[in-house]
């Protein structure tokens, strides 16, 4: 397998998350815990490459352009599973990936992937497979919008989508891929998500109002459209996956990355 780790830099550093991580110049700090849990994990498989890290402490800038590039660079490793992982911000439009200059969409990862397979299937048969991790906001309507592809399309892509959380919901930093990459270690570790979340939003009440969530302080409202903290400690976000060759594991080499789902109320019912 090879794989890529991108990251993006937001403007909200969570208070404590900040004393957690006190070197960090102006960073964002748990994106950038994120990412090196992932990147430490990956590098360790065996028959495993990480193949590049994009951005430096506080400084991580990463333009729509260069993200596509990377990926295109990425697939033309020969490997049998190609993984993308991102963590930042996610567009509530369709889930796009938020970057330095925009978004980067479903419809712009798939073409670039779709691209790669068509050029692939002229030199070899061999069944390549693209894993995507997305622990950043609405990751959940990446999903949908996989599953919107024609079927008889959708099954030759061999695609796999690992989101943080529901189309509907936002993805706090820290908590699912913290969760995500300790499953992988151990599938039988239980989460306590309630319990990390209370800990999670522990000294991050707005410093203007100083509640968790008040519709009516302009601060709130920023913080709430900009940054990823949902408007009540109750909502929790639930990850979730879909894979176009309907599997909730995959092999490389000699692992098994698994795929991640929390439970809890079907999705539109509360
Ligand atoms: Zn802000
Ligand atoms: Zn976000
Ligand atoms: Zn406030």
């Amino acid at each position: 397998g090879s794989g890529i780790v991108f990251r993006k830099e937001a403007k909200y550093v969570p208070r404590r998350a900040a004393w957690e991580l006190p070197d960090l110049p102006g960073g964002l700090p748990d994106v950038y815990k994120d990412v090196k849990t992932v990147q430490e994990f990956f590098k360790e498989l065996p028959s495993f490459k990480v193949k590049s890290f994009v951005g430096k402490n506080g400084t991580g800038s990463l333009t729509r352009k260069a993200f596509l590039n990377k990926l295109e660079k990425l697939f033309e490793e020969r490997s049998s599973t190609y993984i993308l992982y991102f963590a930042g911000h996610g567009s509530s439009e369709g889930g796009a990936l938020c970057v330095e200059d925009g978004n980067v969409t479903f419809e712009e990862i798939l073409s670039v992937w779709e691209a790669h397979q068509e050029k692939q299937l002229q030199t070899t048969r061999r069944r390549q497979f693209f894993v995507m991790i997305a622990d950043s906001c609405f990751s959940g309507a990446l999903i949908e919008k996989l599953k919107q592809v024609p079927k008889n399309k959708r099954e030759g892509l061999n695609v796999a989508i690992q989101a943080a959380c529901r189309h509907n919901e936002t993805s706090n930093g820290g908590v699912f891929t913290e969760v995500f990459v300790e499953k992988q270690k151990n599938p039988s570790v239980q989460f306590k998500w309630q319990q990390m979340f209370k800990e999670y939003c522990d000294g991050i009440d707005c410093e203007e109002c100083g509640s968790f969530y008040n519709e009516k302080c302009r601060n709130c409202r920023h913080i709430r459209r900009e940054h990823d903290l949902p408007a009540s400690k109750n909502d929790i976000q639930h990850p979730t996956y879909y894979c176009t060759w309907r599997a909730d594991q995959h092999q490389i080499g000699s692992h098994t990355i698994l795929f991640y789902k929390r439970q809890g109320p079907v999705e539109g019912i509360s």
